[in-house]
């Protein structure tokens, strides 16, 4: 038995006070079914971005930290791998269950800690991972194996088994729904799991470890909070851990692969994008720009891999195109992000804003670029050092411009006009990423042609959802390796086939 420090518990009753419930879980990772503070003791701010105060504290894990979750999801998996696939689906989607019950509290609590707005983001956030887990609790009958027809008298099977300990390091942008599309699947294949979660954001993740704990057995599913080199790296470095899967840059993507790649372990990476949105004249205007305003993800302040960060229209409607959509995000309210009436909130971080900043500024000082600035900085005293950034529309830019090659993870979006579709093409897969793209007309065989010759993991023509359960998700290029959210996802990546043979020969 290691020796463990003291735990925590917190009420399951929903606690829709934020600020108490934040400061409940302050300091804690999660192991054994436990909140634990960290081994050394340390621990890091927690901070609003739309106040700057501190909310709660993080404890910061490190290697010691790591290897006690680590130890105790091995000894958990043997007997979580034994129990029969259903009914480890079942409990999953029991845990979904418990989520639903607390969308509310898990809403208010991810719009506190991330100044994403309740109603436009955090709430449909909640909502989402509650569909995850179900999703994937149904599951666990189609861990199938094959017979395979090698030789008369020789009975030959494959069989699925889970991999064992899987690490799992998310990011602060979606962090419930990312954990989610993670958990599940490695849970009904019979895995164990920690997460790493993001400094920037890790309470309501936590939150929702403590609730699931109320359903799954302790050491099933573990979480440390902390810093990346601290505390991912031991994660991934880690030998009993057997699979990392990652969402996050494509800077700390190469890093992770590279120690997989010497630990000879399977890794999934999810690594941003740079999507591309291409609208043809014969589109429907008022649905387009619609579609549009959902694809930039400005209510998520821009902070999305899938967000149509390049925007092409084509000449004769785009400079009603241009018109429409500027006044479409100017009379969107950015405020509080608990307000209902709120439907853009706040950037995560200093660093993040700063960044965002450098590019909006980079943009306005190019010559020929105009920038649109839209909508209009809250007018609460109490919100002056939050972390807003008003939507910027730009148009002027070529396509060799910093802000059209690099994922800005922001409120910015760049059009240009194009006259000619294999140009748009060309221009389109012209980018180091590759995750999501969208075509807007009413010719299907423009549009069709086209979604087989963009170079994305997720192509929509009329449409540009976020990742849905039951759709391979995943990017190409430095997009990222694998796939995600749905069914063959998790049988590739979160099992091995085994073969087993027997010989029946007299
Ligand atoms: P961002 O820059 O958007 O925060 P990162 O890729 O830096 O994206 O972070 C995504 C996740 O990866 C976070 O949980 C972070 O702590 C973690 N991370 C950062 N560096 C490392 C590393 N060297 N090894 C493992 N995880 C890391
Ligand atoms: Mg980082």
């Amino acid at each position: 038995m290691l020796d463990r420090p003291a735990a925590v518990t917190i009420p399951l009753a929903p606690m829709l006070d934020e600020k108490a419930l934040a400061r409940a879980l302050s300091g804690r990772h999660f192991i054994g079914g436990s909140l634990v503070a960290a081994r050394g003791g340390k621990t890091f701010p927690v901070v609003n971005p739309a106040t700057g105060l501190e909310i709660a504290t993080a404890a910061e894990g490190d290697a010691a930290d790591v290897d006690a979750a680590v130890q105790d999801a091995a000894v958990a998996q043997k007997a979580w791998a034994r129990m029969p696939a259903r009914k480890r689906g079942a409990l999953v989607a029991a845990c979904a269950g418990v989520i639903r019950e607390h969308v509310e509290e898990l809403a208010r609590l991810i719009a506190l800690e991330t100044g994403k707005a309740l109603r436009t983001e955090s709430r449909v956030e909640a909502n989402t991972v509650a569909d995850v887990l179900e999703f994937f609790g149904g599951l666990g009958s189609e861990l199938k194996g094959e017979s395979v027809p090698f030789a008369p008298d020789v009975l030959s099977v494959t069989v699925r088994e889970p991999l064992g300990v899987v690490g799992a390091i998310i990011p602060w942008n979606v962090p419930m729904l990312l954990m989610a599309l993670k958990i599940a699947p490695a849970l009904v294949a019979g895995n164990t799991v920690v997460v790493k979660s993001a400094e920037e954001a890790p309470l309501a993740v936590l939150r929702i470890c403590e609730l699931m704990a109320r359903v799954l057995p302790p050491g099933a599913f573990n979480m440390l909070s902390g810093f990346g080199p601290e505390c991912g790296a031991p994660l991934v470095a880690h030998p009993l851990v057997r699979k990392v899967t990652f969402t996050g840059s494509v800077e700390v993507g190469r890093i992770v692969a590279k120690e997989a790649a010497a630990k000879l372990i399977p890794v999934t990476l999810e690594l941003g994008g740079k999507s591309p949105m291409i609208i043809f004249s014969d589109c429907d205007f008022e649905r387009t720009v619609t579609g549009a305003v959902t694809s930039m993800r400005f209510t998520r302040q821009g902070q999305s891999c899938t967000a149509a960060s390049r925007i092409y229209v084509e000449r004769p409607i785009f400079d009603r195109f241009v018109a429409a959509l500027a006044a479409r995000v100017d009379a969107m309210v950015m405020g509080d992000p608990l307000d209902e009436a709120t439907d853009i909130g706040t950037i995560i971080s200093p660093e993040q804003f700063a960044k965002v900043e450098g590019f909006i500024a980079e943009g306005a000082a190019t010559p020929g670029a105009t920038a649109r600035a839209c909508s209009a900085m809250p007018a609460d005293p109490a919100l002056r050092k939050g972390l807003f950034i008003r939507p910027h529309i730009f148009t002027g830019l070529s396509n060799d411009s910093r802000l059209v090659q690099q994922e800005i993870f922001g409120p910015v979006t760049c059009v240009f006009p194009f006259d000619d579709a294999e140009a748009v093409l060309a221009e389109a897969n012209d980018s180091e990423y590759g995750l999501a793209a969208s075509v807007w007309t009413n010719n299907l065989k423009v549009g069709l042609a086209l979604a087989h010759r963009l170079e994305a993991g997720l192509v929509q023509i009329n449409q540009n959802l976020v990742v849905q359960a039951n759709l391979s998700y995943g990017g190409v290029k430095s997009s990222g390796l694998g796939k995600e959210a749905s069914l063959e996802s998790m049988l590739e990546h979160f099992t091995h086939k085994k073969t087993i043979m027997v010989n029946y020969a007299e």
